[in-house]
């Protein structure tokens, strides 16, 4: 096949340029090479580019959840809401504070939080919501500080794939409660590893430096106390200089992504997969980052299953796909905390039949016509 001739596509590849590798190296030479200027300048630009105001970062976007919980109060006894679909970590950290996950069905258009299904899950014990915007796409904001205020809630934004979308013509982060980014390298912008909090005010600003750091405070040359339980999470120089040349690009990385994202409604317009009635993004150009791209396989009409079709991709036509995620529950710490199949269905049907195609800054519209065309030559040779 002249499919095998052609390069391996990952599904995801960073693209660092050599202003940032010089950058870094400038860095490892200068002396200081953990938290110290590159930061405080990734943290002040992050805050330009995001609305304003107040930012601190982290070592990752688990640790700015964690610290996120930390700092709106929450903690043992507590309900926090969110969603079944997204990396475990936005769960895992509901419970390293000793709170309760209270999961909310997503909507199977958005693949997000089902808005209208979370009234029903609040109780008196419930004290926050994570909203989780998956693959870049915001939830309703309007509607959703509409119940946070009604049922007086704090919000912990996951909007670590959101870096760059926009909700109402404003970039997450501007607006809302406390926002947790995250710089991994798979992300829209990344630090290697890495996140940011985007805060409400200088007391909260000034918290998160605390958690971040063994909850230190100091006072002149000699002054030093610890008044809180802080942790070991700030991020060091060197990431913080390659979040700094990313920050540089990422109106082009984000264009890019949207460029490539019409590419592929346009490679899946027609063929066996729509025929099948393969399950697409909701085409939102206007709000979202283009973080991913997730297909739902239409399991019941193909006689391969995802396994097969994911190796079918990468043994036949050399293209890399991922799933993003199988549903949080279903895992055996939560099965093992009293949830079960069933709960969730729609988290769990799209759980169960997502695939994420490649889309990253560097591949080409060619790229993403050899990834629809590979997706739609398995649906003819499989459909039923
Ligand atoms: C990446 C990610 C996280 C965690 O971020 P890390 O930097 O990997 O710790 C949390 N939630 C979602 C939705 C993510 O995509």
């Amino acid at each position: 096949m002249t499919q095998q001739a052609l390069p391996f596509l990952p599904f995801v590849r960073p693209e660092i340029d050599e202003d940032t590798i010089q950058g870094v190296a400038d860095v490892l030479r200068s002396g200081w090479i953990t938290t110290g200027p590159q930061n405080t300048a990734f943290e002040k630009q992050l805050s330009e580019f995001c609305g304003g105001r107040p930012v601190r970062t982290f070592n990752s976007g688990t640790a700015t959840l964690e610290i996120g919980l930390r700092i709106a109060g929450i903690g043992s006894g507590d309900e926090v809401i969110t969603s079944p679909i997204s990396w475990v970590a936005t769960a895992n950290v509901i419970l390293e504070v000793g709170a309760t996950p209270v999961f909310v069905d997503i909507d199977p258009l958005t693949r997000n939080l089902d808005l209208n299904l979370i009234e029903k899950a609040i109780t008196p014990r419930t004290k926050a919501i994570i909203p989780v915007y998956l693959a870049g796409l915001p939830v309703d904001m309007d509607r959703l500080y509409e119940i946070a205020r009604t049922y007086k809630l704090r919000v912990v934004e996951d909007a670590a794939q959101a870096i760059g979308a926009t909700w109402g013509g404003e970039r997450i982060g501007k607006l809302g409660d406390i926002v947790s980014f995250s710089f991994h390298a798979n992300k829209n912008l990344t630090s290697i590893e890495g996140g940011a909090l985007v805060l409400n005010d200088e007391q909260e600003a000034e918290l998160a430096r605390k958690y971040r750091l063994q909850g230190i405070t100091r006072t002149g040359y000699d002054g030093m106390d610890c008044d809180l339980l802080g942790g070991k999470y700030n991020l060091t120089d060197v990431a913080a200089r390659v979040g700094l040349g990313q920050l540089a690009q990422i109106e082009r990385f984000l264009a890019q992504r949207k460029a490539l994202a019409r590419a592929y409604f346009d490679g899946f317009e027609n063929g066996a997969a729509s025929a099948l009635g393969i399950g697409l993004p909701v085409r939102d150009f206007e709000n979202g980052n283009w973080h991913m791209f997730q297909i739902a396989l239409p399991l019941a009409r193909l006689t391969i299953d995802r396994a097969g079709f994911m190796q079918k991709m990468h043994d036949t036509y050399g293209i890399g796909t991922g799933v993003h995620y199988p549903a949080i529950h279903l895992f055996t710490l939560y099965r093992a905390r009293g949830f079960a199949p069933g709960m969730f269905p729609h988290a769990e049907r799209y759980g169960a039949s997502t695939l994420t195609l490649p889309l990253f800054t560097q591949m080409t519209e060619a790229d993403v016509a050899r990834v629809t065309a590979a997706v739609n030559e398995i649906c003819e040779h499989h459909g039923k």
